[in-house]
């Protein structure tokens, strides 16, 4: 069968009992054998990209671009690009944002890197037909962003692990989600480049909320190690 096939990691045993099926198992075989190698290829993808990020900024190398932009331009645009997986996971993503947001000066692309990590988290641990609101308002000199799930949530004592790099609260080799484990120790540096803050609050089974808090003017960019 092609589980055989597959679960079989000598190379040399590859072709030889591959030869032995019927065609039609084989084309079977191949298929399987192929979306695992490409979904093992995505992955190493991702990894290599977030070691390269982490890296980045633990060297204090990653550069800081601020300009002035509207938030509802960052969350509508990290929003669209999650929104093919959440639709095919039968859940909507609401944005709710409250009136008085000022125009702010931050890094734009790390912000939407920070959203895209924590909306695609909420995706992923959210089953179907579930949902995820974002939710943006004005506090003292900051803007505040939730993003909200009513997915699996997390247990008290993983809450503070979780941003530590590798860290994923079910680790085992046949878990369930895919990922790697940096993005959310990647998120909160780059909440910190930004001068910000996260936070997370969570229950089992209710889901998820995780905020951050940048600066509405971010000051000294370029000088911050995260
Ligand atoms: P991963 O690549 O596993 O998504 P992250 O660093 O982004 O790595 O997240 C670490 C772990 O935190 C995840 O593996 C998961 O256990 C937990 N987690 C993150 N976001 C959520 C969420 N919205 N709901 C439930 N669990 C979450």
């Amino acid at each position: 069968s092609s589980k055989v096939i597959c679960g079989a990691p000598r190379r040399s045993a590859w072709p030889s009992s591959s030869r032995r099926l019927p065609a039609s198992d084989r084309t079977r075989a191949t298929r399987s054998c192929g979306s695992r190698i490409r979904k093992a290829a995505r992955h190493l993808l991702g990894l290599i990209n977030d070691v390269l990020d982490l890296s980045k900024i633990v060297a204090g190398k990653m550069e800081i671009n601020t300009e002035e932009f509207h938030i509802e331009e960052v969350v509508d645009d990290a929003r669209t690009t999650v929104t093919p997986l959440a639709t095919e996971k039968g859940q909507d993503i609401t944005f709710i944002m409250e009136a008085d947001i000022p125009v702010i000066r931050s890094d734009r692309n790390k912000l939407k890197q920070i959203l895209l990590n924590l909306l695609s988290n909420a995706v992923k641990f959210t089953p179907r037909g579930g949902s995820i609101t974002i939710h943006a308002r004005h506090k003292d000199d900051s803007v505040e962003i939730r993003v909200k799930d009513n997915g699996i949530g997390i247990a008290g004592e993983n809450l503070e692990k979780i941003f530590d790099e590798f860290r994923q609260v079910d680790g085992s080799y046949t878990r369930e989600y895919g990922g790697t484990g940096l993005g959310l120790a990647i998120t909160r540096r780059l909440v910190n480049l930004l001068g910000g803050e996260i936070g997370v609050k969570s229950e089992i089974g209710k889901g998820t909320t995780f905020t951050v808090s940048i600066p509405e003017v971010l000051r000294g960019a370029g000088e911050c190690n995260a």
